[in-house]
């Protein structure tokens, strides 16, 4: 099989993951990234078939010991609707799964992906930034901002929201804004979660909790993103901790008793993207290069991970047929790939959002109808659970494990060991 060199602009989550891949795919890949921490109050919840493809690539053995199990996700209406709801729970055990996924610092999980890119012979980690792209007939190259040229048959974009390798490659973009602030924070709480992750609906957005791993001398951890309009964020970032911790109480009804806060809070304004095109002129583009949305039901870097493995068939196979893996052809292949998952979790995420934001009575009616009936009915509730997880039809690296997929199900590195399938 001919091997083709790739470079991948970004060494965030979806470009390191997708260096690995590639090498063990064949490719020669060279990473233009400069680390940057992520901040530590973010978290990304992981389902199982992401979990799978880093279990694959050789990461999650290690990446693991950093993340907690979750077994349960439970939605709480706090709209004050006229509505009233009763709280709505799904539980991996009535799929027959030991859990739906992990939660996992985004800070850790990049740096675990770090060190295994800076460990494999076959990738090229160059430590700066992409300045300009060129595409030439037969190749593309790129110049770094030290003045350094790299050449490739293929270029993944993987800069995030402000991708180069996007306008080089002109693809454009829609783009929208909500009026949301997502406030993060890493929790400490008297009460257990028991791996559930709690979801309160309000007016201006979901309020979640998502259990964290514990510490040796903090046993109950969870991370928080609170959607709310910017100038109450503002106001609740500027708050003592201590206040902030007790209007998190009251808003999320003492569901994990009294908080504090573990270093400071994070704020993220909330908008929307998605690219015409998922691949054009001998680039490809994966995670927030080509998608952006508010974090509603832990989509963003699943998506982005699914979008790393779709190309991984998609470059093996132009690989196995002595194809130009830069072609339109394989191009076009990749944007098929991904054009209907990317799409309708984009809306999906947009409607659930937008109908808390909307006041209007038959909104509500439609939204309690949806979540009553979900509440209700069994078969309806699995199908949404295995919707929500990953479509049915799934890239070679996030199906089952070469051996028996182990994953852990409680904290901390090799205890108690599990067969993990979704
Ligand atoms: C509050 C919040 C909570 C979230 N929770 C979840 C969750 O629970 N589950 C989930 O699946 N998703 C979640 N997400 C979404 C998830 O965090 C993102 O989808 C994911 O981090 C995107 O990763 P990425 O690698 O595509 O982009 P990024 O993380 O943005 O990485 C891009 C990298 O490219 C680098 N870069 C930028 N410009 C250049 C350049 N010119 N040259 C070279 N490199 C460059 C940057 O420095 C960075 O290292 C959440 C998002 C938010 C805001």
């Amino acid at each position: 099989m001919p091997s083709q060199n790739v470079i991948i602009a970004g060494a965030g989550a979806t470009g390191l993951t997708a260096a690995l891949a590639l090498a063990q795919a064949g490719c020669k890949v060279t990473v233009v990234g400069r680390h940057i921490a992520p901040p530590p109050t973010r978290t990304v919840a992981l389902w199982g078939a992401s979990v799978r493809m880093l279990e694959n690539i050789g990461i999650w053995q290690e990446a693991g010991a950093f993340a907690e199990p979750l077994q349960a996700m439970r939605i709480i209406d706090a709209t004050g609707s006229l509505f009233k709801l009763p709280p709505v729970e799904f539980r991996s055990a009535e799929l027959g799964l030991p859990g739906f996924g992990f939660n996992i610092t985004n800070a850790d999980l990049v740096a675990v992906l770090l060190a295994s890119v800076r460990a494999d012979s076959r990738i090229t980690l160059h430590e700066g930034l992409v300045r300009e792209i060129t595409l030439q007939s037969a190749a593309i190259e790129v110049e770094c901002d030290d003045g350094t040229r790299h050449g490739a048959a293929l270029l993944i974009g993987a800069e995030g929201s402000q991708s180069p390798s996007r306008r080089a490659a002109g693809i454009q973009q829609r783009q929208w804004q909500y009026p949301q602030v997502a406030v993060t924070a890493v929790l400490h709480h008297r009460c257990p979660h028991h791996h559930v992750s709690t979801e309160f609906h309000t007016r201006t957005g979901p309020c979640t909790l998502v259990p964290m791993l514990a510490l040796p001398d903090v046993p109950y951890r969870s991370s928080l993103v609170w959607l709310m309009d910017p100038a109450e964020a503002a106001r609740r970032v500027a708050l003592p901790a201590g206040d902030f911790a007790i209007e998190l109480e009251n808003m999320t009804q003492s569901v994990l008793g009294a908080f504090t806060i573990e270093g400071q809070l994070g704020a993220f304004p909330m908008r929307g993207m998605l690219v015409e095109r998922f691949g054009r002129n001998r680039t490809m583009l994966v995670g927030e290069a080509a998608h952006a949305f508010p974090p509603i039901g832990a989509q963003g870097l699943n998506l982005g991970l699914r979008d790393v493995a779709a190309l991984v068939d998609i470059v093996s196979s132009a690989l196995a047929g002595a194809q130009d893996c830069g072609s339109d052809a394989v191009m076009m292949n990749y944007h098929r790939a991904r054009v209907s998952d990317v799409a309708s979790r984009t809306l999906g995420v947009d409607v659930l959002n937008r109908s808390l934001l909307a006041p209007y009575l038959p909104v509500d009616f439609l939204r309690g109808a949806g979540l009553m009936a979900l509440a209700s009915i069994a078969p309806l509730r699995r199908a949404v659970m295995r919707a929500g997880l990953a479509p049915q039809a799934l890239p070679q690296l996030m199906r089952s494990a070469a051996k028996a997929s182990t994953v852990l199900t409680a904290p901390g590195a090799a205890r108690n060991r599990q067969t993990f399938r979704h």
